[in-house]
């Protein structure tokens, strides 16, 4: 069976191939860097990881791309708060949602941008807009004439009779029972980032970033478009309409959205102050390893409830894998078991069917875990051959290739306390002026990855590849 996606769009389940059959073109809406990111937006990210792993496994290329918008409404107030510019405010947050990408091993996409670095082609795409009359100008702001774009409403199903010509919106984010012409290009305002512009001195609004650094990315039409569920409405349904009422041409084939996070069963947000960073979690002492299982475990069609009981069993599970991974490379008679063999044959088809059905990734977990319990009893029962451990690492990669927990990032890595130790030591070691002893010991733990860094007063460590 082939890789079936739901799209919602059609509201159904497809079968899925890139239209050009090589490469798949991929667009995924990224953060609002004016805060960290919280697991619950790290969800629909990993949800990105796990599309762009499975398609790789199809067979195919990626080109994904991903903006970081720097640009909008709650930006420019909090950096106004803050007293920095934009730029300064939101660099902090793009590198900090970078690293926490890093610490949930979600793949960066192809190309990651922030939305500001393709303002000439929003106010190009604008322009084409204008050119075919779906435009107007109101108060130095250039507004989407919804009246002007028919199959406007045809991803979120709202149903725009008896809407009102000429209202307007020009916030970033309002509900569906506020749809309304909004905003393409804002009027600068006092205060305000802004860029000239045959449409007056402004910036843009939120939707017309993703519109025009997909369609300049990736061309007219995408494979697959992401995002949260939430940004169905108003975010997705007016990309729809920016694109194809420039192009002419249709905008995205699969749209796939990724459900929620919740926290006793209400969407984990920011606005409702229930949420953790990754980071908070890491200070309770949480493995991210754990964390990417919790997150990537669920499929993305399902809500997902947050509970601190669901990551301990998360550690549990992936104590369970590690443990079997340790356990079939133990020596065992020469020879292979065949039924083990067939186990790990069907064990690697009910993974793929599992992921073939729309990336149900419960369901592949389960495959791999029923091959483990099973597996336990055959070497329980001494049936358990040499050869068998190839078979059990057959299953055991693919899992790993989507699911990626089992290496710990501890693993083989100097301990801290003796980090410590060394350093004590090697400050020692230079009161006393023995410099090679000192040499020796930098040397030494460069060599097992971990990097010293002097400076006045001290000495500062990292592990070398973070
Ligand atoms: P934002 O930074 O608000 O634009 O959100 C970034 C991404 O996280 C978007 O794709 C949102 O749909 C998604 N998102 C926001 N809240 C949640 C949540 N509680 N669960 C899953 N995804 C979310
Ligand atoms: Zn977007």
């Amino acid at each position: 069976m082939a890789l079936q996606l739901y799209n919602t769009l059609t509201r159904r389940q497809e079968e899925f191939q890139p239209a050009d059959g090589e490469t798949v073109r991929v667009y995924s809406c990224g953060p609002t860097v004016y805060n960290y990111v919280h697991i619950g937006n790290l969800r629909t990210f990993a949800f990105q990881d796990v599309l762009r792993r499975y398609l790789r496994e199809c067979g195919w290329k990626l080109d994904h791309v991903m903006n970081i918008t720097d640009v909008d409404d709650k930006i420019i107030r909090n950096a106004a708060a803050a007293g920095q510019t934009i730029f300064d405010y939101t660099a902090q947050y793009r590198k900090a949602f970078l690293e926490d990408c890093d610490t949930l091993r979600l793949e960066r996409p192809e190309r990651i941008t922030p939305a500001t670095e393709y303002i000439p082609q929003m106010v190009d795409l604008i322009g084409k807009m204008r050119d075919r009359g779906h435009t107007y100008e109101s108060e130095g702001s250039t507004y989407f004439r919804i009246a002007s774009f028919p199959d406007y409403g045809k991803l979120s199903r709202i149903d725009t009779h008896g809407m009102k010509a000429g209202a307007r919106v020009d916030q970033d984010e309002y509900e569906k029972d506020d749809a309304r012409d909004f905003a393409l290009w804002k009027a600068a305002r006092e205060g305000e980032p802004a860029w000239d512009s045959p449409f007056g001195r402004g910036r843009p609004g939120w939707h017309i970033e993703c519109s025009a650094m997909a369609m300049a990315s990736l061309g007219p039409t995408l494979d697959i478009h992401t995002g949260g569920v939430d940004l169905t409405f108003p975010h997705h349904e007016n990309e729809i309409a920016q694109s194809e009422a420039a192009t002419g041409k249709p905008f995205v084939r699969f749209w796939v959205h990724a459900e929620h996070l919740l926290v006793d069963g209400q969407k984990m947000s920011k606005s409702l102050g229930n949420f953790y960073t990754l980071r908070d979690l890491l200070e309770k002492g949480y493995q991210p390893e754990a964390i990417r299982f919790l997150l990537v475990s669920t499929p993305h069609r399902k809500q997902l409830n947050f509970t601190f009981d669901g990551l301990q069993g998360a550690a549990a599970a992936i104590e369970r894998l590690r443990n079997f991974a340790r356990r079939v490379e133990n020596p065992y008679p020469d020879g292979r078991n065949q039924d083990v063999k067939r186990l790990a044959d069907e064990a690697v088809e009910a993974f793929h069917a599992g992921m073939n059905d729309d990336l149900n990734t419960a369901q592949a977990l389960a495959a791999a875990f029923d091959f483990i319990r099973e597996v336990n009893t055959k070497i329980d029962a001494g049936k358990f051959r040499d050869g068998n451990s190839a078979d059990a690492w057959r299953v055991l990669d693919l899992f790993d290739s989507i699911f990626d927990v089992l290496r710990s990032d501890k693993e083989g890595k100097v301990a801290e306390e003796e980090i410590e130790r060394l350093i004590a030591q090697r400050l020692q070691a230079r009161r006393n002026k023995d410099f090679a002893l000192a040499d020796q010991i930098r040397d030494q733990l460069k060599a097992d990855g971990v990097v010293l860094e002097d400076y006045t007063g001290g000495t500062r460590w990292h592990y070398a590849d973070g």
